[in-house]
């Protein structure tokens, strides 16, 4: 379900548009609908209309499937901050995917430096890049009921949130489990549609 972020953490040296990078990768992430059964990204056209309504240029579509897929893996990671080697990079390993971005480095005598993508993915990695350095990467989460799956931005002080919404998805998979544990024998209501939250 659609979640729509705002008032992010700012960095007080920061000067770009932490909500504009939030939105751009939460947009990205779910151009899946598990829900809905829906894929931007099976056509071509709906790629090229999803990039040209942000103003960016498509760029191959089998590249922009990859690298959702490697954004939703690395959603909401590094799980377990304890494990960080302190000093050490976040996320340093060096085993995961390796993509190429084609990123511009910006300079202006009136403006701190900027980096800029007009390809849509390179510039949808910027984003995700600046929500790194700023530690919010770890807030960008993708909903763990399998028939969300929604990304979402938590906004809670101490990253805690799990779903996209508790009175929709944490209820729904709540009631499943009290009903499993219960020895209930009735068929899965998979008919059901999503309640509506409050
Ligand atoms: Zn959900």
């Amino acid at each position: 379900m659609p979640v729509t972020p705002a008032g992010c953490n700012h960095c007080p040296g920061y000067t770009g548009d932490v909500n504009a990078d939030v939105s751009l990768v939460l947009d990205f992430l779910n151009t899946l609908d598990a829900e809905d059964d829906t894929d931007v990204l099976r056509s071509v056209a709906d790629w090229h209309a999803w990039a040209h309504a942000r103003a960016l240029t498509p760029g191959a579509i089998d590249e922009a499937v990859r690298a959702r897929t490697v954004l939703r893996d690395a959603a909401g990671a590094p799980a377990d901050d304890t494990a960080a080697t302190p000093g050490a990079p976040k996320g340093g390993g060096d085993d995961g995917p390796r993509i190429p971005v084609d990123v511009a480095f910006r300079l202006s005598p009136s403006a701190d430096p900027q980096l800029v993508a007009d390809d849509a993915v390179s510039a949808v990695f910027t984003a995700a890049m600046r929500l790194a350095v700023l530690d919010d990467w770890r807030r960008i989460k993708i909903c763990p009921a399998d028939d969300c799956l929604w990304a979402f931005y938590d906004e809670s002080r101490n990253r805690s949130r799990t779903w996209c919404s508790m009175q929709v998805c944490g209820n729904r998979v709540k009631a499943r489990t009290f009903r499993k544990r219960a020895g209930s024998s009735g068929p899965e209501d998979s008919t059901a549609g999503r309640p509506q939250p409050d």
